[in-house]
């Protein structure tokens, strides 16, 4: 049962609409299966956009943003919940707890700081659970092939591949989720590629 999860997105209200509107749809979807979103707080951008979508079906909206931005009044005002917290460090981890998948939407580098942190801690079997990127105008394509190439270079293992699933629509995150192979703490055993000594 998928009850809670995080959604990493952008904070700018200037991208194209077509990513705005995935995150409002995304948004809806997961209000619709009665499923929280932890997302960062905010109130621009896709951040504000999955939050009122969410918000426009009932759903259960939980923002963490740390203190300097709650001050900068970056923060939605609607949420179900908003929990100001001391710096990113704390927020990310936050956001992160307890939550049966991660998502990812097209942003900037706060987004794929956010997805790259979820990814390492998966890869060193800490996180467990789905992560899934929103390929929304195939803005993920370069990102995915940075980390398939990290694997041909072997710099990770081909183990490591399976740790992420990528959609082209919000309206197939929830079966890529359940779909998502079972990932165990001893994926830390591939973790690193080392020589026998
Ligand atoms: P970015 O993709 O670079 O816009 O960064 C978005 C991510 O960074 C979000 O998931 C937030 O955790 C954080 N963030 C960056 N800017 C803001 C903002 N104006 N309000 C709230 N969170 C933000």
């Amino acid at each position: 049962m998928i009850k809670r999860v995080c959604v990493y997105c952008a904070s700018s209200d200037y991208s194209d609409q077509v990513y705005l509107n995935a995150a409002y749809r995304l948004g809806e979807i997961l209000a619709e299966k009665s499923i929280t979103i932890v997302y960062g707080g905010g109130s621009a951008g896709l951040m504000g956009m999955l939050a009122n979508g969410a918000l426009s079906k009932g759903g259960k909206v939980v923002g963490i943003i740390p203190q300097f931005m709650y001050e900068l009044e970056w923060g939605h005002e609607g949420l179900t919940e908003l929990q100001i917290v001391n710096n990113m460090h704390e927020r990310k981890e936050l956001m992160m707890m307890n939550t049966d998948a991660a998502i990812a939407l097209p942003g900037g580098s706060g987004t794929l700081e956010e997805l790259f942190e979820t990814i390492t801690l998966k890869r060193l079997g800490v996180y467990l659970n789905p992560i899934i990127l929103v390929n929304i105008k195939n803005f993920f394509d370069p990102c995915i092939q940075l980390l398939e190439n990290a694997v041909i270079e072997k710099f990770m293992d081909e183990r490591n591949k399976l740790m992420w699933k990528v959609v082209d629509d919000p309206s197939n995150v929830l079966e890529a989720i359940i779909a998502s192979p079972v990932w165990t703490e001893e994926s830390r055993h591939f973790a690193t590629l080392k020589k026998d000594k």
